[in-house]
């Protein structure tokens, strides 16, 4: 089954939009399947369940971080994965920049909008986050990529479309900006339920979790 929606997403996908596998809750076989059906981005939200399937998946493919991370777990997130999706604070891209710099190693990572301005949501909201790029991007060893956003839940995709296009709006916004060290090229947003609107309003990375690898339980 997952191979079918592998092939079938990919064949729906436009070139030039890069199609993660979200693999919350899923196990190595399943997410094996999915890489040997022509998934190269996997997504996982919880450093502890990215550990655990690492290393049984032997298929290669480019680990991206998305979930909320907290600081004092960002050692370890460095270790394992190729990007850092959820970048939302000056602190923690502080504590990435130390331990990168340890190890001699830079980072590429996504600012995470709230594009919403929901309360409870993580992500920093549009009218701070250009004042963040501009304290993240002279950190030598971040790597300023694009951004990143969930927006607000719906039943009805086309409710999301007004947060796509602000986000769309904010990534060409920082881009015109031409900061040092600041490259604008992933804007990563639309999950199931939404990927076709953020595609037409210029995502070129989208997360995808149920329509590859079914219903989750409920969490
Ligand atoms: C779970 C998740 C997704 C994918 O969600 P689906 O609705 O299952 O496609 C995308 N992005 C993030 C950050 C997620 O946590």
């Amino acid at each position: 089954m997952i191979k079918e929606n592998v092939k079938r997403l990919l064949s729906e996908v436009p070139e030039g939009v890069a199609l993660l596998a979200a693999a919350k809750e899923r196990t190595a076989d399943e997410i094996s399947e999915a890489i040997r059906a022509g998934i190269t981005i996997i997504g996982e939200n919880y450093l502890q369940d990215a550990q655990k399937v690492l290393s049984e998946v032997k298929e290669k493919a480019e680990w991206h971080f998305i979930g909320h991370l907290q600081t004092k777990k960002a050692k370890k997130v460095i270790d394992i994965f190729d990007m850092i999706e959820s970048v939302d604070s000056l602190r923690l891209a502080q504590e990435i920049e130390r331990c990168c710099a340890r190890r001699n190693q830079i980072m590429p990572v996504l600012i995470e909008v709230n594009s919403g301005e929901e309360e409870q949501k993580y992500g920093v909201l549009p009218k701070d986050l250009p004042e963040l790029i501009k304290e993240i991007s002279p950190l030598k060893h971040i790597k300023i990529m694009g951004l990143m956003t969930m927006g607000p839940r719906f039943g009805n995709p086309e409710e999301s479309r007004p947060y796509f296009i602000k986000t769309r709006n904010l990534f060409n916004q920082i881009k015109d900006l031409h900061l040092p060290n600041v490259e604008m090229k992933h804007l990563s947003m639309g999950m199931t339920n939404s990927y076709q609107i953020a595609i037409e309003e210029g995502a070129n990375l989208v997360r995808i979790g149920t329509k590859i690898f079914g219903a989750r339980r409920e969490s």
